[in-house]
């Protein structure tokens, strides 16, 4: 008996490739290719990171105290904003174990640098991982999740105004932590969340415990130098980062030029889901970030530190062939990456009830309420 063979290396009988269908590699050949000292660990390494960081973000803190004029805090809070942006990517680091194999060293460092950005450490680490391992599955998956029809349609006008609106969704993270996506419930405070498993209730008391820490310590600076002081000097900065975060991960899922793959059911697995992501350059900001852009086999082997990255990705590429998106090359500023955001939230709305094999669909209406058909 002859068997029907649909697809070679993800082509279809008519040539096309076909993202969505099932890659012609396993996840064990892809780990192969990846030269062996891409797996180690070096906490000196790490922890020269988090200096430089941390080291930039009190060098502008003093800088813009001691400036304190119109012309400079501007730049204060794009640059600020992006350092805690890049000291959030140090705690991602932590949050997967990758920062170092010292369990104490992972955990103390990431609560400090999660803590003083506002992040709850352990929440958002076991929601984070909850994503890793489900990405790609539309039930399972944690983070700008697509919304199956039946729930989108029950939003009203004005909400899916505010989540598909630019610059309303990079303003969501905040939202998230404390409410999740719609359709979801739990708040990564919450120890009782059904985030979290009995087990990891003491690990989010703890880190809710932390950020409640930093919280305190920010009213009472801002009732010794002045709200409005304070807000220039955090507030602000913190609210570029909650942007930098949230197009990031966005872009990392979403606005290929392509439609990417969702999965339900035994469609799924965890390579088929992790091979949706999407690698991006951000221009000079790819080393200031620590290499999140590199996204793919970031989601694969979460336990490669972001330093090696780029050539894992590189000696990666060849077995992944067409399955890996290759980036679109930035300029020194990642303007390019706008459009695709912009076009991503004006189409890719919700998807099919059905179907173990889905791709986003676009609500006619909110598109042309939106305005947006010049982007097509
Ligand atoms: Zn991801
Ligand atoms: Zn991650």
């Amino acid at each position: 008996m002859e068997l029907k063979r649909e697809y070679v290396n993800g082509m279809n009988e008519q040539g096309d490739f076909d993202p969505s269908s099932p890659p012609p590699f396993r996840i064990a050949d892809i780990r192969a290719a990846i030269p062996k000292q891409c797996w180690i660990k070096n906490p000196w390494r790490s922890m020269s990171y988090v200096f430089r960081d941390v080291s930039v973000v009190f060098a502008l803190a003093a800088a813009a105290v001691y400036c304190n004029s119109w012309l400079f805090w501007p730049i204060y809070w794009f640059a600020q904003g992006t350092m805690f942006w890049a000291v959030f990517v140090l705690g991602h680091d932590c949050g997967h174990g990758s920062f170092s194999d010292n369990a104490i060293l992972n955990s103390v460092v990431g609560h400090i640098l999660h803590s003083s950005i506002l992040v709850p450490y352990h929440g958002w680490r076991i929601s984070h991982r909850t994503h890793h391992q489900n990405h790609g599955n539309v039930e399972k998956d944690e983070s700008w999740v697509p919304m199956p029809e039946n729930i989108y349609k029950k939003l009203d006008t004005s909400t899916r105004l505010l989540r598909f609106t630019v610059p309303f969704p990079l303003f969501a993270f905040p939202v998230y932590l404390w409410h999740r996506s719609p359709g979801k419930e739990g708040s990564h405070f919450n120890p009782y969340s059904n985030l979290f498993s009995p087990q990891e209730r003491k690990l989010v008391m703890i880190s809710t415990a932390c950020w409640s820490t930093m919280a305190i310590i920010l009213a009472y600076v801002s009732f010794t130098v002045g709200p409005s002081h304070m807000f220039k000097l955090y507030g602000i900065p913190y609210l570029i980062f909650v942007i930098w975060l949230d197009l990031v991960t966005y872009l990392h899922h979403h606005g290929h030029e392509q439609k990417l793959p969702w999965y339900r059911g035994k469609e799924w697995s965890y390579l088929r889901g992790g091979l949706t992501t999407v690698d991006r350059d951000y221009g000079l900001f790819n080393n200031i970030h620590h290499d999140i852009g590199t996204h793919v086999i970031h989601h694969l082997f979460p336990q490669i530190p972001h330093y090696h990255l780029v050539e894992a990705t590189k000696a990666a590429k060849p077995v992944i062939g067409k399955f890996y998106r290759e980036p679109k090359k930035s300029g020194a500023v990642p303007f390019h990456l706008i459009k695709n955001l912009i076009t991503s939230l004006a189409q890719d709305h919700y998807v099919s009830n059905s179907g173990d094999i889905v791709f986003y669909q676009t609500d006619l209406n909110l598109f042309q309420l939106l305005s947006l058909a010049k982007y097509e």
